[in-house]
């Protein structure tokens, strides 16, 4: 008998024939979640089993586990040999914590000698016998315990299904950059396409002198809290300052905002491509201030030439994106005051609905290529 780490994964369930792609890759994330800590994984049909680690570090492979994406729920579970000996043996050595209790047999190994229901019976009786007060109940208990009988000849019991993050694991889907900004919003929107499965690549637009060296390292630090559930490893940081002051000296003030988000997309785009991602996301949030109406996404959209941007949080509210930054660690970073490139020439009328005609008139009094080309010239990668 030992201690183990059960996990049960979710949605891969519903793959046909690519099963096998998703359930390698999440054992891959399994592993790469634990892998400065002693431990054996090992996958069984429909199952991840976490084994041979020291009983000081259980708690904290459950904790990393919560961060891996597509597991459905996680159990601390004994692994028994599979034996009616050995499974009464230990059934009696159980001690109920509630009044109320069922056993829930999965017999998956149809080779057992008895039937669930059977098992469900007799474990039952055992388990009263050693707890005198507690009562079976089937259909409200205050605990079940589980009896999986899986086909690697091995039995696992529990009582304990923790809910896990769900979604599809990491890497599952094309890759993307993400534009990462200071805010509360940008790493949520990471938080959420990482679920389904996406890997990203930061991008940070700084402006020195205007925005300050803390105010990226405010950006290297978010993007890190969320590696745990990204695994992202490259911030891409551009000096966006040039285009700003281009913008600000020949451009109408009210348009500086429509402006720069659409040199935003298209470095976006651009680095996209160098880095071998297919889609770009941002943290925008449909009406929350007034570069994220209909309109302005409409002028951010239509100079994405050849890939789509997802915009994970655009029918959010305010307090669900904040309880996500709370739970994911984000929030108290997010809320640290440093300027961001957004606030550096803020007009004080932005357009709220820009014309998207009269947006491309107003911008090609610049040098669009040329501005470009030099932003990205000062590229600084960080690893995270
Ligand atoms: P956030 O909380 O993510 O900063 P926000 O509500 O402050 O968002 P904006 O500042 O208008 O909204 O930014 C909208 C989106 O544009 C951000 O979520 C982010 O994806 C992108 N963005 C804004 N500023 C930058 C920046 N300096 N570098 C990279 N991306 C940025
Ligand atoms: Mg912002």
């Amino acid at each position: 008998m030992k201690n183990v780490i059960m996990i049960k994964y979710g949605e891969i369930y519903l793959k046909g024939n690519n099963r096998n792609f998703f359930e390698n890759l999440l054992l891959k994330n399994i592993k790469y979640a634990i892998y400065d800590i002693n431990a054996k994984v090992k996958k069984i049909r429909t199952r991840y089993v976490v084994s041979d680690y020291e009983a000081q570090d259980e708690d904290k492979i459950v904790e990393r586990l919560l961060t891996v994406f597509g597991i459905h729920s996680i159990s601390r579970a004994v692994e028994l040999e599979t034996s009616k000996q050995e499974i009464f043996d230990f059934c009696k050595t159980i001690k109920l914590s509630g009044a109320t209790f069922k056993v829930e047999t999965n017999r998956a190994d149809k080779s057992f000698e008895m039937n669930s229901m059977q098992l469900n019976c007799e474990l039952g009786g055992i388990i009263l016998d050693n707890n005198s007060n507690a009562k079976v109940d089937v259909h409200k208990p205050q605990q079940t315990i589980f009896v999986d009988i899986r086909e690697n000849g091995k039995t696992y019991i529990y009582y304990e299904n923790i809910k896990g993050a769900g979604g599809m694991p990491v890497g599952s889907s094309a890759d993307g950059v993400v534009m990462l900004s200071g805010g509360i919003d940008s790493p949520v929107a990471c938080y959420k396409m990482a679920k389904r499965g996406m890997y990203l690549t930061g991008i940070h637009f700084a402006s020195y002198p205007y925005t300050s060296n803390e105010a990226k390292e405010k950006v290297v630090k978010l993007a890190k809290l969320t590696k745990p559930y990204t695994h992202m490893h490259r911030l891409l940081v551009v000096s966006f300052t040039k285009i700003q002051e281009a913008i600000h000296k020949n451009c109408k003030d009210e348009y500086m905002i429509t402006l720069m988000r659409r040199f935003m997309v298209r470095i976006s785009e651009r680095l996209a491509k160098t880095v071998g991602a297919k889609a770009i996301v941002t943290g925008e949030d449909l009406g929350q201030v007034a570069s994220q109406t209909v309109e302005s996404i409409t002028s951010s959209n239509s100079v994405a030439e050849t890939m789509p941007i997802f915009r994970p949080l655009i029918a959010m509210d305010k307090e669900e994106i904040i309880d996500i930054a709370k739970k994911i660690g984000t929030y108290e970073t997010s809320i640290l005051p440093y300027e961001d490139c957004c606030t550096v020439f803020l007009p004080k009328y932005p357009l709220i609905k820009p014309n998207l005609k009269k947006v491309e008139e107003e911008e090609s009094k610049l040098d669009i290529e040329g501005l470009i080309d030099f932003a990205i010239s000062t590229l600084e990668e960080i690893r995270i």
